[in-house]
């Protein structure tokens, strides 16, 4: 498995933003050429961007992480009572401490950056299943094109609009990536 560590910007058409406080994006060199297919099969108006990939644990980062996930779960807690099943989910490393076939993905709208999460993942559900009525083309495009080529979405409905997804190398991607 090869990882390709990326900066903010445009790579091969597709868009990097590091979410902060990361300064950059480390990937797996399949899934970023599968995501780079992806963004070519993608109507003019909409452009992935990729915002977060490996973590490793016993950095700065990932300690920064381990922190905002600590207090994240306290607020959770409270915020959302009768939420307390998914904190696995949302908080849960989801993969991105082992390699760096877990990403997260983003979208812009025309230019716009859309944020389907503007409260992270404290965004209440019913403003995000606004933000998913509104969206739904937009994502419904995007969602279908990374299953497509590999990327199992998470189950989680807050992580689903995080687009936390795994890759997977599939024969579509054999037959048409490689
Ligand atoms: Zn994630």
């Amino acid at each position: 498995m090869t990882m390709t560590t990326l900066t903010r910007g445009s790579h091969g058409g597709l868009r990097v933003s590091p979410r902060w406080p990361a300064r950059y994006v480390h990937v797996d060199a399949d899934a970023l050429k599968a995501l780079q297919h992806i963004q070519t099969q993608l109507p003019e108006e909409l452009t992935l961007i990729l915002t977060r990939g490996y973590e490793a644990r016993a950095t700065h980062l990932g300690f920064a992480r381990t922190q905002f996930r600590k207090f994240g779960i306290g607020v959770f807690r409270r915020l959302y009572p009768n939420r307390q099943h998914e904190i696995t989910d949302i908080f849960g490393s989801n993969g991105h401490d082992v390699d760096g076939t877990h990403v997260d993905i983003s979208f812009c709208l025309n230019g716009r950056r859309i944020r389907m999460l503007p409260l992270g993942v404290f965004t209440p559900p019913s403003w995000q299943q606004r933000r998913v009525e509104r969206h739904a083309s937009s994502l419904n495009c995007i969602l279908t094109l990374l299953k497509r080529y590999g990327f199992q979405i998470h189950r989680n409905a807050t992580e689903r609009l995080q687009i936390h997804c795994d890759f997977r190398v599939n024969q579509r991607f054999r037959d048409t990536i490689l």
